[in-house]
């Protein structure tokens, strides 16, 4: 097989250079080239179907990201897209709320084992922030211990530019899977919350399963020592089980954080718990307010989204797809006889060389270079994402485009 020729992203390119003299960057955050294959990846998207999304150029990829995990279903879904215009045609931002939005908090506390009460947001961060805003609001305590990453917001980020040390003072970060560290942490008074995702997800890294018997010790000690347990599930929500993480493995947090997988790409997020923190919202007047919070499209989105996940039985089956394309990913990764394993859960996919190899990097750089010319979108960055439209079809593609692309790995060591 010779090589696979590299693709025509003229428009792209050109977008990239007008964006950049108006834009910082051209593009911001994780969506910059720099976090791709720089010059091989399409920057612009014309449109999105099912698992697949069509570049300003008119290539078509399978895209395993999905929208860095907001899209469960897929893109496009005509019934989202019928329940969205016919509210387009009432009106959707009004002075005061419509009735959806309660209609929506119903159904999230049917669903999700810690919601008794629901506050909706838009991005997974104002839900993390406000979490922790009801924690410090319940406890009169200052301190909050994280886990992983919880948004862009002051209190919770790398320090950068930007941020102050002090607003950085009351977050202390604990390594997940420590559960000594963690008391520790915990002995030295003044917590609020403990918030941590229930699974383990860093930048570059693999997603690992909690150990057994840890989200459990999370539980126990948090209340040993006063601390609201909050479980970001930005990422597990909907997508491990219909009740995220907290369903998935049997343990109940205070408050939930949920945002992707919520109402299939609209921004929309909430901060879910028990009536007990919840409360405090309006019994202590914590302060939450944006002009966009109450809108409507994205609360019919999200009915309709969980309305299809429960009928159509979707995580099970995203689950048994991606069972499948992690059964693919071992058999392509073992044959390939490189450094390179299949890591991630099935639903979070992805894979990952060797760190310790000292040619992981340009060896990583070669394999989504190959895929991306394969018309495979990944990134090299973050674990993937599974929706309910990839198909069976999809999946043998990605996988022999990945076995043919390790191949091109090896001609090029
Ligand atoms: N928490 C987790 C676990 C996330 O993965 C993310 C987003 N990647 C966030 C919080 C922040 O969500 P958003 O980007 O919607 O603000």
């Amino acid at each position: 097989m010779g090589n696979i020729a590299k693709l025509d992203l003229t428009k792209s390119r050109q977008i990239f250079e007008g964006a950049k003299k108006v834009i910082p960057g051209g593009l911001m955050g994780i969506r910059n080239p720099k976090f791709y294959v720089p010059d091989e990846y399409p920057m612009f998207i014309e449109k999105g179907y099912d698992g697949h999304l069509i570049d300003v150029d008119g290539n078509d990829y399978i895209d395993l990201v999905c929208g860095y995990g907001p899209i469960i279903l897929g893109y496009n879904e005509k019934e989202i897209n019928d329940a969205v215009f016919e509210q387009i045609d009432k009106g959707f931002c009004f002075t005061l709320c419509q009735e959806s939005q309660k209609i929506l908090a119903e159904k999230l506390t049917q669903i999700i084992p810690s919601a008794e009460n629901c506050v909706f947001v838009k991005n997974g961060s104002d839900a993390t922030s406000l979490a922790v805003r009801i924690a410090r609001a319940y406890t009169e305590k200052r301190k909050v211990l994280r886990g992983g990453y919880h948004g862009f917001h002051d209190w919770c980020v790398q320090p950068t530019a930007g941020i102050l040390e002090e607003m950085r003072k009351y977050t202390i970060r604990f390594p997940f899977g420590d559960l000594d560290a963690l008391e520790k942490l915990l002995k030295e008074g003044d917590v609020a919350a403990v918030i941590t995702s229930p699974l383990c997800h860093n930048l570059c890294d693999d997603v690992k399963m909690p150990e057994e018997g840890y989200l459990e010790g999370i539980r126990k000690l948090a209340d040993q020592y006063g601390a609201v347990l909050i479980f970001d599930e930005i990422r597990t929500g909907f997508r491990m089980a219909l009740g995220g993480g907290q369903e998935y493995f049997g343990v109940t947090p205070d408050i939930s954080c949920i945002g992707k997988g919520l109402a299939n790409g609209y921004a929309l997020s909430a901060c879910v718990g028990k009536k007990e923190f919840m409360e405090c919202v309006y019994k202590k007047d914590i302060f939450i307010s944006a002009t966009y919070f109450p809108n409507s499209l994205e609360m019919v989105a999200a009915l309709k989204c969980i309305e299809i996940l429960e009928r159509d039985n979707v995580v099970e089956k995203i689950w048994e797809k991606g069972k499948y394309l992690t059964q693919k990913f071992q058999e392509v990764s073992k044959n390939s006889g490189l450094p390179i394993h299949s890591a991630g859960i099935p639903v979070m996919p992805f894979i990952l060389f060797d760190k310790s190899e000292p040619k992981h990097e340009a060896m990583t750089t070669k394999l989504f270079t190959e895929m991306i010319r394969r018309k495979v979108l990944l990134t090299p960055d973050h674990h993937w994402y599974l929706a309910y439209r990839h198909t069976y079809k999809d999946i043998e593609y990605i996988a022999n485009a990945i076995a043919e692309s390790l191949e091109a790995v090896k001609r090029n060591l």
